[in-house]
């Protein structure tokens, strides 16, 4: 690779050639070029600690050594890369220890589809399949909910500029208030109850109500593990099957494997990828519960469900969920980024802002228009990486890998204070 002006990398190939469709690019306007554990290096040679990770593709770090130990070794030995739905040992291995590591200690029993390697995918499988199983067509999802880029899964995501995107009617869909929504003091799961109960409300029953625990791009809206148990319930009175779009939450990023363990719920069907391939690798994966799995073979298929080399990734990443340790860890240091934030938003009260979230998904909502927006922006330039969410992009985000050392970790977090001071100080 040509180095035409190592003091500043030039984006100008990508604005030459490359889509006007691009944006990470914009945010964080540099080259890359290494990457390792939670740092990213760009042709000039400057460090940044990465608190974005892959949007959650990456929460075991980048180019993490066990797995690229076992990924160099499987394709050193000739092992399959690419073959559809074959049966391959990559995958036998996978599915037996997916089962042994992950359900079987859970009491969680889930028919394993791979429906093509990203979290549209999935989403689009779990619709397609709740939908056959129920005969019914309409699908509920949440206020800020983002479910992904295809027209199923836009379907269901909130996000107007998004939606606008697909240049179609997205129909089938009734879109509900998530927790909190209204306020603190409305109980969005009774005012659901109402318009299912109610023959008049012109909502029809759905075959399905898609959630996610965290809502990750639509600004870190948790929902409370009662609110959740509520939800299923509501399910369970209506037949209504309950999807947990757990993409991104999925995968340790709020402590535990799954993200809805605390709440103890069991969802009939549950969309998992980002970090189910562990090194960064498309995979995906749709749960479902064994009753539901009534596709015809081939029904629901795609070129690229058999990505080996994900799968072998994805066996070793899987050894972190053997003991509790791993676990452990992520509590810890989300304990510690808690404090944290909430000690910067104390410090910068002219900012307004609030902390969201748990685990390692955490941020903070900023209430004056812009801030969050400038906070990452300051941070990039002091070698922190960070992305902004929610519809106005009103909340900075603070998501590392899930392998970050606390030192590494509180690094990062004095670059985002001293952003958020020189901000502050800007107003
Ligand atoms: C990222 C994401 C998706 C879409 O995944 P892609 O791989 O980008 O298609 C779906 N749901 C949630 C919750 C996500 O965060």
């Amino acid at each position: 690779m040509k180095i035409m002006n190592p003091e500043k990398p030039s984006l100008h190939v990508f604005e030459l050639l490359e889509s006007e469709v691009r944006s990470y690019c914009r945010s964080f306007p540099t080259v890359f070029t290494r990457a390792k554990g939670c740092t990213l290096w760009d042709s000039a040679g400057i460090a940044y600690l990465d608190f974005f990770a892959g949007a959650g593709a990456l929460n075991y770090g980048h180019n993490n050594a066990e797995l690229k130990k076992k990924l160099i070794a499987y394709i050193q030995n000739d092992g399959v890369t690419h073959s559809l739905d074959m049966a391959t040992a990559a995958k036998e291995q996978f599915l037996e220890k997916f089962q042994t590591t992950i359900l079987e200690p859970r009491g969680l029993s889930y028919k394993v589809q791979f429906p093509g390697p990203t979290g549209a995918n999935s989403v689009e499988s779990a619709l397609k399949l709740a939908r056959k199983v129920t005969g019914r067509s309409t699908v509920i999802g949440f206020t800020n909910g983002f479910h992904g880029m295809t027209l199923g899964a836009l379907s269901v995501t909130g996000n107007k500029f998004k939606r606008r995107g697909a240049g179609v009617p997205l129909h089938h869909t009734v879109s509900m208030p998530y927790e909190g929504y209204m306020s603190d003091e409305v109980d969005t799961i009774a005012y659901m109850r109402n318009y299912l109960q109610d023959s008049g409300s012109g909502v029809s029953l759905p075959a399905a109500i898609i959630v996610e625990t965290i809502q990750g791009e639509g600004g870190i809206n948790v929902a409370s593990a009662e609110w959740l148990r509520s939800l299923e319930q509501l399910c369970k009175e209506h037949g209504i099957l309950l999807i947990v779009d757990d993409v991104q939450m999925g995968c340790g990023r709020t402590g535990t494997f799954f993200s809805f363990e605390e709440a103890g719920i069991r969802p009939d069907i549950v969309c998992l990828s980002k970090s189910i391939g562990g090194f960064g690798l498309p995979m995906a994966l749709t749960l479902i519960r064994p009753e539901l799995d009534i596709w015809e073979p081939g029904e629901h298929n795609g070129t690229f469900r058999g990505n080996n080399l994900a799968f072998i990734t994805a066996a070793e990443a899987l050894n972190y969920w053997e003991t509790t340790s791993f676990a452990n860890g992520i509590a810890a240091k989300g304990k510690l980024l808690h404090r944290q934030l909430q000690e910067m938003v104390a410090a910068y009260p002219l900012l307004k802002g609030t902390v969201r979230g748990r685990g390692l998904m955490q941020g903070i909502a900023f209430e004056l228009e812009g801030i969050a927006e400038k906070v990452c922006e300051r941070a990039f330039t002091k070698g922190l990486i960070m992305e902004t969410s929610g519809t106005d992009s009103e909340v900075a985000k603070v998501m590392p890998p899930l392998v970050i050392e606390e030192a590494e970790l509180m690094r990062g977090l004095a670059i985002l204070r001293e952003s958020m001071m020189e901000i502050a100080a800007e107003q």
